[in-house]
């Protein structure tokens, strides 16, 4: 196949990268404007003002805006830009940005570089096609980017120049939030403001701003272009929506953790070096369970950072695949039969001051603070379970969620074994020990005794404690890692508002008081919410009888998890901590909806065409070919054996009649809205589709190889 002899002939266009003319320590951060940069090139006072916006979340002086304007545009000209552009996150999940020149006629037949604070803080990008809910009907389609000092500024790279890059939030003219990072900042604000008078209760008074940190693990496949560009469900619609299972799937597991294949490799270093450019600090590599599957992580920064970066990395990792003549899918299940990438949201809170407030330090039996944290928690995903689980639906994730290898659609915490003790003692009367790990000895002298972890890890959960983070394995790999965070830090703020309060009445404000009072709080919030704590294995089925028992949610699909952000519970949870408006809310949820009804549209309607324009045809002609064969011999006095011809008219049949039966439902409409016609694509049109596909997939294992139209499973995941 010319495909296949593109690939193993491929040479890359990319020119070599050494890191020892340029060492990675110096790439790092060298095209943002950074603080050092900040310090450097601006007035001490304005800096100063700056930081402390940044830093403890003070109001923005609008003021210093025209003097870092000019001191960002002369540090961007420098590197060359001759644009800059505002940088948002509309509904959609994606990253937008507009661009404009910093030129402007100087009125005399020249012109003048231009950047006044004015254009710095305030955009006006004609955003009218972007979803709004109904926010805004497009003839008011006003919309604002408004700069976001939090997130420092970048220059980003082409090989023909160099852009300004501001990181934003996007408003409607009546300032309600079109964006995934307005929330975001609001959630950490409230965030921050409970966390504060938890830790005023514990004595902790500097008032350091409790921030949010969050650290994405990203998976995703890499395939080449060549199959890539044959495959048009790819293309279009992010995931294979035919191909027989190969003879050899990862059943060997000889992928995971295997050594990464040379042109991978040399990607990776490449994805890396453009990441540190951008001061993004990324950490891990290696591959993944499924062949052709791998991961990137970065270190954790503070969540909003963390948001802007994570988009920046899903970004660069596309950009760069091509380079290398590859394809990068971040979607959650390109093939079926081999493991989908998911989003691991590794989630703490901690401020400069008092560090990492999820650390249970060496004995969290006695560590009350980080108890009352951790218990706030457990209290908040308890309670808010079903919203967790609505922040990760969509079309793709679906395909993920609950089909054992990621983790089940049923949200639970996994603890580990030392703090499931701890708790297990409060609910006892109080905790007076915790287990330790001790040392693992590996019976090798050469190797050292480790020191051994008091927990061992569980994989399966949705929702585990890993040490000194809570980690939220739902998350989808194509997903924003907004919304998650927004959920995650307003249901904690939520949580820490009622221990706070809790804690406040029964101390009166005296000191002595609060052991008391804490373990009194922490009885009580583990023996009405200890249902959601689950150590065992996700993916039983036994987990799926008991959590039922428990009372805990079930929510199998995005048409039936979706609604739940519509739930007054949920309504009142965000207005209350100024996070979203019920209006902003409601928009939410008619966009996802519609989202997830288009997906699943462009699928069915792909399926369709894919059926009759490339499977059809190559059957025929199959059939065809057996067809004359069998009259030929018949004519020279052979017998033909038909049992292939007989299976393969069925099996053109079968698909026909699929293709007419999508077809049929795919015309049909739910009723009641959007919510009824997400319902319909999930019940019916999934399940046609699926039809199809069986049909389709059969005749893949008896069509001659050179008719068969579709690069296979086989070549697109093994060969590299
Ligand atoms: P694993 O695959 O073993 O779960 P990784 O090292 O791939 O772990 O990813 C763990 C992620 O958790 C990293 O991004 C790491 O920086 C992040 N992390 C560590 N501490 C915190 C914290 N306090 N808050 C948020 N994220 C954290
Ligand atoms: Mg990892």
């Amino acid at each position: 196949m010319a495909a296949i002899s593109a690939v193993t002939n491929w040479q890359t266009t990319a020119a070599p990268l050494n890191f020892v003319e340029t060492p990675a320590k110096d790439l790092f951060g060298a095209n943002v404007f950074s603080r050092t940069v900040m310090q450097e090139r601006l007035p001490k006072p304005v800096f100063k003002s700056l930081q402390k916006t940044i830093e403890s979340g003070a109001k923005l002086d609008p003021a210093v805006a025209d003097i870092v304007a000019s001191a960002m545009k002369d540090w961007a000209i420098e590197k060359g830009a001759t644009h800059y552009a505002h940088v948002f996150f509309p509904l959609t999940g994606l990253t937008a940005e507009k661009h404009d020149s910093f030129l402007s006629p100087d009125g005399e037949g020249g012109a003048i570089l231009e950047f006044s604070g004015k254009q710095l803080i305030q955009g006006e990008p004609d955003g009218s096609s972007f979803p709004s809910g109904g926010i805004r009907a497009t003839f008011e389609a006003r919309g604002y980017t408004i700069w976001d000092v939090t997130s420092p500024a970048y220059i980003l790279e082409n090989a023909n120049g160099t852009t300004l890059c501001i990181p934003t939030a996007f408003v409607s003219w009546t300032g309600e939030a079109l964006d995934k990072k307005t929330p975001l900042l609001r959630s950490m604000q409230a965030l921050n403001g409970q966390a504060q008078r938890i830790l005023m209760l514990f004595g902790k008074t500097d008032g350091a701003f409790v921030s949010a940190t969050a650290g994405p693990e990203q998976e995703y496949f890499l395939i080449d272009r060549h199959f890539y560009f044959a495959r048009p469900d790819l293309l279009a619609a992010g995931r294979t929506l035919f191909g027989a299972k190969p003879p050899k799937g990862q059943e060997f597991e000889d992928h995971y953790f295997g050594a990464i294949p040379e042109r991978v490799l040399a990607f990776m270093l490449d994805v890396e070096r453009e990441l540190y450019k951008l001061g993004i600090p990324v950490k891990t590599r290696h591959n993944e369970v499924a062949p052709g599957q791998y991961e990137i992580a970065p270190i954790f920064e503070s969540a909003n950072l963390a948001n802007d970066h994570q988009q920046l990395t899903m970004i660069t990792l596309k950009r760069v695949a091509e380079k290398y003549g590859m394809a990068c899918l971040t979607q959650e299940k390109p093939f079926a039969g081999v493991n989908g990438s998911g989003k691991h949201v590794n989630w703490s809170l901690g401020s400069k001051t008092q560090g990492n407030l999820l650390d249970p330090g060496d004995n969290p039996h006695s560590n009350a603070q980080f108890l009352v944290f951790c218990a706030a928690v457990i209290r908040a995903v308890n309670k808010y379970q079903g919203l967790l689980r609505a922040v990760v639906a969509s079309a793709s994730n679906d395909h993920r969620l609950g089909a054992n290898e990621a983790p089940p659609a049923i949200i639970s915490i996994f603890l580990g074994d030392q703090l499931t003790d701890v708790f297990e003692q409060i609910k006892k009367g109080g905790a007076k020990s915790s287990l330790s790990g001790g040392t693992l000895t590996v019976g090798v002298d050469v190797l050292p005794p480790l020191p051994k972890d008091a927990g061992d890890r569980n994989r399966t959960s949705p929702f585990a404690f890993t040490g000194n983070r809570f980690e939220f394995r739902a998350v989808g790999a194509s997903q924003s890692i907004a919304g998650p965070l927004v959920a995650m830090n307003t249901i904690v703020a939520e949580s820490l508002d009622f221990c706070a309060t809790k804690l406040e009445k029964a101390t009166g404000g005296k000191p002595e008081g609060l052991h008391a009072a804490v373990q009194g709080l922490l009885t009580e919030i583990i023996n009405e919410n200890g249902r959601i704590v689950f150590n065992g294995n996700g993916y039983s089925a036994e987990w799926h009888a008991e959590a039922e028992e428990r009372g805990l949610l079930n929510l199998k699909t995005a048409a039936d998890s979706l609604p739940v952000l519509g739930a007054n519970e949920v309504r009142d949870l965000f207005e209350k901590y100024e996070v979203l408006t019920p209006r902003e809310l409601q928009s939410r949820l008619d966009i996802y909806l519609e989202q997830y009804c288009k997906s699943v549209c462009v699928e069915a309607k792909l399926t369709v065409e894919m059926a009759k324009t490339m499977i059809f045809p190559a059957a025929v002609r199959y059939q065809n070919e057996l067809a004359s064969t069998c009259a030929n011999l018949k004519f020279v006095g052979y017998e033909f054996d038909t049992n292939t011809l007989d299976t393969m008219t069925s099996l053109v049949r079968s698909l026909q009649d699929s293709v007419a039966a999508l077809e049929k439902t795919l015309a049909h409409h739910g009723h009641d809205g959007v919510l009824g016609e997400a319902r319909h694509l999930c019940e019916s049109v999934l399940p046609a589709m699926l039809v199809v596909r069986e049909a389709a997939d059969e005749l893949e294992g008896i069509v001659a190889d050179d008719l068969w139209p579709l690069p296979t499973y086989q070549e697109m995941l093994f060969i590299k």
